[in-house]
């Protein structure tokens, strides 16, 4: 059975516990206020600011940091601009027609408003190739050439040909008188 006498020692060991808990409790809130505003701002003594706050106020200090903390952690704001940078580079790819602005699926080889020409296919493997590649990244090929030479040979072909025919045709004529 407790005395008495005992219980003012109680109330000292009560009164001590309670302290004890009260004090960590402080100190780690203070602690936990330096740690949040280091992960939401690069400036030490904002966050050293905070910590004192809630160090001398306590609990109204911690609802002042708590009311007037940056709303997002630095790891928040890098997430952000992350997903931002990502949709406006997917807004920046999306091809569009260089005719009429219109939007164009990557494959198409031919826009079907304007009618300008997209692409073009390689003549080895088949696969579409970008107007102004001159080699086919696919199998090597060269691409763009063939059909630009072929084009600039052939009108130059007939031309030098009838007039070989016409030398050789009028240079025996020429000969003979
Ligand atoms: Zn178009
Ligand atoms: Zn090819």
């Amino acid at each position: 059975m407790p005395s008495l006498e005992d219980i003012p020692n109680y109330i000292t060991i009560l009164i001590a516990f309670t302290g004890a808990f009260l004090s960590a409790l402080w100190l780690s809130l203070v602690i936990w206020t330096f740690r949040d505003m280091r992960a939401r701002s690069r400036d030490i003594f904002a966050a050293i600011l905070a910590a004192l706050v809630v160090a001398v106020l306590l609990l109204p200090g911690l609802v002042i940091y708590l009311i007037l903390r940056p709303r997002e952690t630095l790891a928040e704001a890098y997430q952000r601009a992350l997903e931002e940078e990502a949709l406006l580079r997917q807004i920046e790819e999306r091809p569009i027609c260089p005719g009429c602005q219109r939007d164009i699926e990557p494959d198409w080889m031919v826009c079907p408003s304007c009618h300008t020409r997209l692409r073009k296919t390689c003549m080895n493997c088949g696969r579409l190739n970008e107007l102004n590649w001159d080699i086919c990244p696919y199998c090597g090929t060269p691409a763009a050439t063939p059909p630009a030479a072929s084009r600039r040979a052939a009108p130059a072909a007939p031309d030098v040909g009838p007039a070989e025919s016409e030398e050789a045709a009028y240079e025996p004529a020429s000969r003979r008188k």
